[in-house]
């Protein structure tokens, strides 16, 4: 839902944006235009896809992180050298409400998160906890059952009354606290490929044990009954919530990309997804990422 929007046209979609600047003449888009690789040339910039070359004045790209590593990597002649991704880590704790408020399965309802809490508290964690809460789900009863197999076909009913008190907190740590994934291009020219490697960080494990109880403490006070046995820790890389491959920096080393997105000492050519975030936080990135894009594009 994130990356298509709502299907009801209820919530902000990226393709709604661009199909505005589109109508108003500020954008030129092309569909199915793949770029495989980038040059600067004097004064201007080329971006080739295996059918057309476009050339401008600048370069503006926002792939996505992996993508971007790879195009990046690709058209600085980086084969083989490693760039890190940072990730956010993240778990969920299923809780349940300990009284019914009706039957959320009539009301009306959409999929996104119903509150946010963030737990700015030292003890837990150096950075912030960020937790989404969400509410009941139709998704939650067959889950449940595929979960618990035999005992949620004994439970019958119940299982479908449980799944309309069930709260699930999905929890995320910032990067200084979470595992890494390590990035290389490999391969001859025309079939690179990108080669991923985990980083384990060795304060992850205790972090997401503090969090959570943080977490249960909390819903203990509003009311509800954590169920920490249930606890599921997110892979490395399924928060979607990565980047820092080639981190902005006042004084960039080697692939860093300068406080304007440049990696490499490039003059023209910017990052502007979340993969030049110097870290990522646990809060969500996307605003952040559309807002440092915006401060390039202004100041380039
Ligand atoms: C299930 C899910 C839930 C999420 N929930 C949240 C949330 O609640 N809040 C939040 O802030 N974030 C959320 N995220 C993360 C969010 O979607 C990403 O952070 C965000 O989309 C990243 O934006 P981007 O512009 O960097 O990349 P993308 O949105 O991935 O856009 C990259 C674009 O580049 C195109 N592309 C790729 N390679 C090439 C190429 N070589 N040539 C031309 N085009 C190319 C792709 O087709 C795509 O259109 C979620 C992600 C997922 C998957």
């Amino acid at each position: 839902m994130c990356l298509y929007g709502c299907p009801y046209g209820l919530i902000f979609n990226a393709a709604d944006a661009v199909d505005r600047m589109v109508r108003s003449g500020g954008l030129t888009y092309r569909p199915g235009f793949h770029a495989i690789r980038f040059e600067e040339r004097g004064d201007g910039v080329r971006v080739c896809s295996a059918r057309e070359t476009v050339s401008g004045d600048r370069l503006y790209v926002a792939c996505g992180v992996l993508s971007t590593a790879m195009l990046s990597l690709r058209s600085l002649g980086a084969l083989g050298q490693r760039v890190t991704l940072k990730d956010s880590q993240y778990f969920f704790l299923p809780m349940l409400q300990r009284r019914g408020s009706g039957d959320p399965s009539r009301e009306p309802r959409h999929t996104l998160a119903q509150m946010f809490w963030e737990i700015i508290n030292p003890d837990v964690n150096p950075q912030t906890v960020h937790v989404q809460l969400y509410t009941y789900n139709d998704t939650y009863a067959p889950d449940m059952k595929r979960r618990f197999g035999f005992l949620a076909h004994m439970l019958g009913p119940m299982t479908e009354m449980l799944s309309r008190r069930l709260i699930v907190a999905q929890g995320f740590l910032h990067s200084d606290s979470s595992h890494r994934i390590v990035l290389r291009l490999e391969g001859g020219h025309g079939s690179e490929r990108l080669v991923y490697e985990a980083g384990q960080n060795s304060a992850t494990a205790s972090a997401i044990v503090r969090a959570s109880r943080a977490v249960s403490r909390v819903g203990r006070l509003g009311g509800l009954l954590p169920l920490p046995p249930l606890l599921r820790t997110g892979s490395l890389g399924s928060s979607f919530h990565c980047g820092g491959s080639f981190p902005m920096s006042a004084s960039p080393n080697g692939l860093d990309s300068d406080v304007l997105g440049r990696p490499g000492g490039l003059r023209r050519i910017h990052i502007v997804d979340a993969s030049v975030f110097p870290s990522i936080p646990a809060t969500t990135i996307t605003f952040s990422v559309m807002a440092n894009a915006h401060r390039i594009a202004s100041l380039a």
